[in-house]
């Protein structure tokens, strides 16, 4: 009996810290800061009607379907926004370390002034000099509540150094789970794993990536994007990637 219960307590004791992992989705933008946007025009009895698609809005569902598909695997799961609210990178960056997040994943949405540009990509915090991501990174950087861009400058080299191991080795394994289960299946293209300098990574000073989903510049990604089966599959596959990279790392 006695042993019994030495057993079963050493099996919860192993099932606790399988799980004892903390991770903090970050839905970009929110509130004034719309993000990417996508205006459509459309003809209903001949009169003209305009929609926006917000990445502030689009970026939502996917961190409730992953958060909701990770506590299935009883990991611990924070939310930087689950609302429409202005946020700073600062504060996105604050959070992560109040719940003491082991992995951060900031959730985007891509955009072009071209609208041939399509694909998925994951990005991890690294130094660079691809002209392409300077120009995501323009995008996703505002945010930031004022301070010295040097200093910023500085912090990041220093996480760069501590992170880009994990970092890079997380974004490879959520990935790989995309291009099977989300890029072939929905002739998505492959934009593959890239090293972005964004200061809400450098910031929350812990390893993570930045997912930018799709396109909204381009009407086949978009489409895409509000798919609820698309957006299920693309949930799944990033929590197989954050599943494995935490695994392996045991
Ligand atoms: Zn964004």
């Amino acid at each position: 009996m006695r042993s019994g219960i030495i057993f079963l307590s050493l099996f919860f004791l192993i099932v606790l810290q399988a799980n004892a992992y903390t991770i903090l989705l970050d839905p970009g933008h929110g509130g004034e800061d719309r993000g990417a946007t996508r205006k459509i025009t459309y003809k209903v009895n001949g009169k003209k009607r305009v929609k926006y698609y917000f990445e502030k809005d689009l970026v939502l569902p996917y961190a409730r379907k992953i958060q909701e598909k990770l506590r299935k695997k009883k990991y611990t799961v924070h939310l930087t926004r689950s609302l429409d609210r202005t946020i700073s990178l600062e504060k996105r960056a604050e959070i992560a370390e109040k719940v003491k997040a082991d992995l951060f994943i900031s959730i985007h949405m891509n955009s072009n002034f071209s609208s041939v540009s399509k694909g998925v990509e994951t990005y991890y915090l690294d130094n660079h000099n691809d002209v392409a991501v300077k120009k995501v990174e323009e995008v996703e950087n505002v945010g930031l509540a004022g301070g010295d861009l040097i200093v910023r400058q500085i912090i990041t080299d220093l996480i760069v150094e501590r992170t880009v191991k994990n970092s890079k080795n997380l974004a490879l394994n959520i990935h790989y789970h995309l291009s099977k289960r989300v890029i072939k299946k929905f002739k998505m293209k492959d934009r593959k794993v890239r090293a972005g300098l964004f200061y809400v990574l450098a910031l929350s000073k812990r390893p993570g990536v930045l997912l930018e989903v799709g396109f909204l510049s381009n009407s086949s990604d978009l489409k895409k994007i509000l798919d609820p089966r698309f957006q299920d599959a693309y949930a799944t596959a990033v929590v197989r990637g954050i599943d494995d990279y935490l695994k392996n790392k045991k």
